[in-house]
């Protein structure tokens, strides 16, 4: 007869949570890469020129330069993926009504019909976290924001218009007790965890100092001013 192990086998057996983590998001980023390229190969695109869609799509006429920024690649790559979408009829090229001297990047009918399904394109996995319950979902929200923000802070990966780096966040103004415990200063009203933007049209950059006390607050809690002294 066998004797049953206790609990601490598997402390004893397993890798650190964080090392797990980081796994399982790597599984889930290689399918959404496969899911991109499936989809950017149906249509014709790359998948740069698929992003590049979906951007001008979700924020309207945008600068190379802007585009280059929020996706993370060299100015050079994305001016040779606007120069394909506009020979494919996808996008135009128009001058900037803010500066005479700049370009800004629009969609021509056919490219916003294109550009419509580029965005489209995560809604396998939508499905997937709606089966999850609301409580991990938000808890999965919170968690991914605060990652996203740390990534971003170390520039491991490009910006978003995140809440948490948004000039108009207000973490904790209505106290944590409150079900919306945010404030969202530009529309001048309370937010829950649950209503965190990760890529917010209204979104205005704050300085690196504001987001990062932003993002120790909404990390560590109202109080978080006196537990980072503390340590
Ligand atoms: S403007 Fe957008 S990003 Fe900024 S706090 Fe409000 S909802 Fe968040």
């Amino acid at each position: 007869m066998t004797s049953q192990r206790d609990a601490r086998y598997f402390d004893e057996h397993s890798d650190p949570v964080a090392d797990r983590v980081a796994v399982a998001l790597s599984k889930v980023g290689l399918a959404m890469k496969n899911a991109q390229l499936a989809q950017a190969q149906e249509g014709g695109l790359s998948a740069t020129q698929q992003q590049i869609l979906a951007i001008i799509a979700a924020r309207g006429a945008q600068r190379p330069s802007a585009i280059a920024q929020r996706l993370g690649v060299t100015a050079a790559t994305v001016s040779d993926s606007i120069k394909a979408l506009c020979d494919k009829g996808l996008a135009d090229r128009e001058r900037d009504p803010d500066d005479a001297r700049a370009q800004r990047v629009t969609l021509t009918t056919k490219g916003r019909r294109s550009a419509e399904s580029a965005m489209g394109w995560p809604d396998f996995l939508v499905g997937a976290i709606d089966k999850l319950s609301a409580d991990k979902q938000e808890a999965f929200l919170s968690g991914l924001v605060e990652l996203i923000a740390t990534l971003q802070r170390e520039e491991k990966i490009p910006q978003s218009a995140m809440c948490v780096t948004c000039v108009h966040f207000q973490p904790w103004r209505h106290g944590a007790s409150a079900p919306a415990p945010h404030h969202c200063g530009l529309v001048d009203a309370p937010m829950a965890h649950r209503h965190l933007r990760i890529d917010c049209a209204e979104h205005q950059p704050a300085s690196a100092e504001r987001a990062e006390a932003a993002l120790g607050r909404l990390r560590d809690g109202p109080d978080a001013t006196e537990k980072r002294s503390a340590r």
